[in-house]
């Protein structure tokens, strides 16, 4: 038996893969409902569509065009060869659920896992034996703390309210220099998701974006939460025990987006689960390693750098880099854009001074 804790994208995606090869599977979800509450954006790239098929019950939108502003108040207008997809985080989760539950996986709502004892666990009142145990819980994963897996694990935060806003439907915002960015998203021409993400004071760098896109808007929702930054060294297998997803740091530091690569590892542990932690770190740690090396750069950078890449990126030549390549893997194109615009090594340098 299977035990497969948290039914987020990464927990129900596994939970689908194992069923479909005939393991048992049972998951454990503390919330009652699946994928509520909502703390995303639900923002993915159309690398979704090679993991599985897009269904009209969870899209709320499609994006192919983003404006990134930098502090001067300049904009680089981007756009996308292949649409992002806007997803409506409730309706996506229990669409993965309703997958895996159809392969033949058990689903336990309202069930919290406490701790483990060997391969005893708690969850709820009861006491429950299981062969194998993947803690796909999140960024606080219990899984992770009873099997002194935690490592050494930091975060931002990221906060975002729905809000109403005249914006264009097809366009996304990107606000640098506001926390670590902020970001609008629009769900239509009339509602999006507005948001930062940040260290430390995630309520200021809100306001501000909201002072400063589109004061006094009316909030319809909000969606904050903790988003783990990835760490290299995190281990990822341990005996009987697995992690995934953000329970295993699995986020590009980059746009600290977590639901392509959490699926990604789902995908790895599935096939091969003796050698997990060392084929997750090949196919899918390389690209979240380089992600947070971008992030460390640009964690030195001044407002007078973020002018800088703008207006440098407002290239033909580098611009379509962006329109064309996937953002969910910066190994296959980091070189490309250097070699097209040299002057991108001053901003890597921040990384040694
Ligand atoms: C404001 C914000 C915006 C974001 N926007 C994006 C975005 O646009 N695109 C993107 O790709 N990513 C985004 N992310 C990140 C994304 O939400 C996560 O990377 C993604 O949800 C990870 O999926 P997961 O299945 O690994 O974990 P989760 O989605 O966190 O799922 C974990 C599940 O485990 C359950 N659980 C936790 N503890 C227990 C327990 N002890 N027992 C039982 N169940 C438990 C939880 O209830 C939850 O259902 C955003 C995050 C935030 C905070």
């Amino acid at each position: 038996m299977i035990s497969i804790i948290g039914a987020g994208p990464s927990g129900n995606y596994l939970a689908y893969l194992l069923a479909k090869k005939n393991h048992t599977v049972h998951v454990y979800e503390d919330h009652k409902v699946i994928g509520a509450p909502i703390q995303c954006t639900g923002i993915i790239t159309p690398e979704l569509e090679k993991i599985i098929p897009l269904k009209k019950s969870f899209l709320t939108n499609k994006i192919n065009q983003a404006k990134i502003y930098s502090p001067n108040g300049n904009s680089l207008h981007v756009r996308f060869a292949k649409e992002d997809f806007i997803v409506n985080r409730t309706k996506f989760d229990s669409h993965l659920a309703d997958m895996a539950r159809k392969a033949g996986a058990e689903y336990h709502l309202g069930k919290r896992f406490h701790e483990n004892q060997g391969k005893k666990m708690k969850i709820g009142e009861e006491f429950i034996q299981t062969d194998i145990l993947v803690g796909a819980d999140g960024p606080f994963s219990r899984v992770a703390k009873s099997n002194n897996m935690w490592c050494d694990r930091k975060f931002v935060t990221g906060n975002q309210f729905t809000v109403e806003v005249d914006c264009e439907a097809k366009l996304v915002e990107f606000w640098l220099g506001i926390g670590l960015f902020g970001w609008l998203v629009p769900e239509n021409e009339s509602v999006a998701r507005v948001g930062i993400v940040s260290y430390d004071q995630p309520d200021l760098y809100l306001q501000k974006l909201i002072d400063k896109r589109c004061p006094g808007a009316k909030i319809l929702s909000k969606e904050p939460g903790a988003i783990p930054i990835y760490n290299p060294k995190q281990t990822l297998q341990k005996d009987f025990v697995y992690l995934i997803g953000d329970a295993a740091t699995q986020v590009k530091a980059t746009s600290y987006g977590g639901i392509v690569h959490g699926m990604k590892a789902a995908e790895v542990l599935s096939r091969d689960m003796k050698h997990y932690q060392k084929n997750c770190r090949r196919e899918v740690g390389k690209d979240l390693y380089l992600s947070l090396l971008i992030r460390k750069a640009m964690d030195r950078f001044s407002e007078k750098n973020y002018n800088e890449l703008v207006a440098l990126f407002s290239q033909e030549k580098l611009k379509q880099v962006l329109e064309t390549k996937s953002r969910d893997y910066p190994t296959k194109f980091i070189l490309d854009l250097l070699v097209a615009e040299p002057r991108l090594l001053k901003f890597g340098k921040k990384l040694l001074f």
